[in-house]
C-alpha cells in the first residue's frame, strides 16, 4: 500500500494505527466532515459524506492515495443518519456491493421510507406549533425534506448494531451507543489503543445540538435528547480514550475536559433560561428568539432543539410549570 504524500495530508491521514482520516466537503455550514477508512483484512468504511460529486470525487482520490478504489470497500458502518454522513451510502454500495450497519433507529431515515418521513414531518409540524413557532417559519420542515432529497439517496441497512457488541469484520472495535445528538448514534471503541471513533458525539470545535427526533413508535412520547446526550457522555467519560476522532474537526485528546465543559455548558444555558422566565411565562420559540438572537429563525430546527432540552432538563428536575392554552405549551418558573 502506498503511503500519502505531504500534498494529500489535508484530506488524507492515518490517525492511529490502520485509522486513515479523510476530510470530504459539505455543502452545509458545519463544514467538512471526517470520515475514516478502517484497514483489516478488507476495508472498512465509517460514514461515507454527502450525496455530492465534490465529496464523491474527494472520496475517490483519498481511496486512490492508500491503493485501493470504492470498489474495495467490503463494509459501510454508520455512526448515524445524518446527510453529512450516510448521503454518499448507496453510491458507495452500487459500486462495491459493501453492507452496510448502522443502529436500527437509522433504518428508516437512511431508507427514506415515505410513510416514515410523513410521520416525521407531521411531527415537526406539531412540535413546532406547540412550541409557538409563527406559521411564516413552519415551511423549515419542507426545506428539511428537500434538503434530503438533494443530499442523500434512499440506501437499504443490512446489519443492524447494539450497545457493546463487537464489530462484523473487525473485532478488535467495540460498538457502543451513544444517543443525543441523533437517537441513532453509534461510536466505535478500540480498547488496545484506546481510540473513539465518535462521529458528532464530541466535538472540539463544535458544541454538538442534541436533535429532537420522532419516537420510531408515534403512539410513545419523544425521547429527551438533551438528557441521553449527558448520559452518553458522562459514558465515554469514564472511558479510558486517548483520541477521540470525531466527525467534524480536530481529534480530541483531553475528553474529559471537553466533556465536563459540555456538561458544565448545559446547567449555564438551563440557569439562563430559568432567568428569562423570571418576568413570566413564556412558549420555547419566545426563549429560542432570547437566548439565540439574530439565529433562532434562520437556523429554527437546531436553536429550538437546544432550547427545547433544555426545559427538558429543567422539567425533568421540577423546576417548570407547563401550562398548554390553544395548543401551545407555555413555561413558567
Ligand atoms: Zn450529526
Ligand atoms: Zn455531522
Amino acid at each position: 500500500m502506498s503511503q500519502p504524500t505531504d500534498s494529500s495530508r489535508q484530506q488524507l491521514r492515518e490517525v492511529a494505527t490502520g485509522v486513515y482520516q479523510i476530510e470530504l466537503p459539505t455543502p452545509f455550514s458545519v463544514g467538512p466532515v471526517n470520515v475514516y477508512l478502517l484497514k483489516g483484512s478488507e476495508w472498512t468504511l465509517v460514514d461515507t459524506g454527502p450525496h455530492t460529486s465534490a465529496a464523491w470525487d474527494t472520496l475517490c482520490g483519498a481511496l486512490k492515495q492508500l491503493g485501493c478504489q470504492p470498489a474495495d470497500l467490503s463494509q459501510v458502518v454508520l455512526t448515524h443518519h445524518h446527510v453529512d454522513h450516510v448521503g454518499l451510502l448507496q453510491k458507495v454500495r452500487e459500486v462495491s456491493g459493501a453492507r452496510s450497519l448502522a443502529h436500527p433507529l437509522a433504518v428508516p431515515f437512511v431508507e427514506m421510507d415515505e410513510t416514515f418521513m410523513a410521520y416525521h414531518n407531521q411531527f415537526f409540524y406539531r412540535l413546532y406549533r406547540e412550541s409557538g413557532v409563527p406559521e411564516r417559519l413552519l415551511s423549515v420542515v419542507e426545506k428539511y425534506h428537500r434538503m434530503l432529497l438533494t443530499f442523500c439517496q434512499p440506501a437499504s441497512i443490512d446489519v443492524l448494531l447494539k450497545h457493546e457488541q463487537p464489530l462484523p469484520g473487525l473485532p478488535e472495535w467495540q460498538v457502543l451507543y451513544t444517543p443525543g445528538h441523533s437517537q441513532s448514534h453509534l461510536s466505535l471503541y478500540r480498547a488496545s489503543d484506546q481510540v473513539l471513533i465518535g462521529g458528532d458525539h464530541i466535538l472540539k470545535q463544535i458544541s454538538s445540538n442534541a436533535f429532537i427526533e420522532p419516537p420510531r413508535d408515534p403512539a410513545q412520547a419523544r425521547a429527551l435528547p438533551l438528557v441521553q446526550y449527558r448520559t452518553s457522555l458522562q459514558m465515554c467519560a469514564e472511558l479510558e480514550i486517548q483520541l477521540v476522532l470525531p466527525g467534524h474537526g480536530e481529534v480530541v485528546t483531553d475528553h474529559r475536559e471537553l466533556i465536563a465543559g459540555r456538561l458544565q455548558r448545559h446547567w449555564e444555558r438551563a440557569g439562563k433560561l430559568r432567568s428569562l422566565l423570571a418576568d413570566g411565562e413564556k412558549t420555547a420559540f419566545q426563549l429560542s428568539a432570547l437566548l439565540f438572537p439574530g439565529l433562532y429563525e434562520q437556523e429554527l430546527a437546531l436553536t429550538l432543539s437546544e432550547t427545547l432540552g433544555h426545559l427538558d432538563l429543567l422539567t425533568m428536575l421540577h423546576q417548570l410549570e407547563i401550562r398548554q392554552k390553544e395548543g401551545v405549551f407555555y413555561y413558567s418558573l
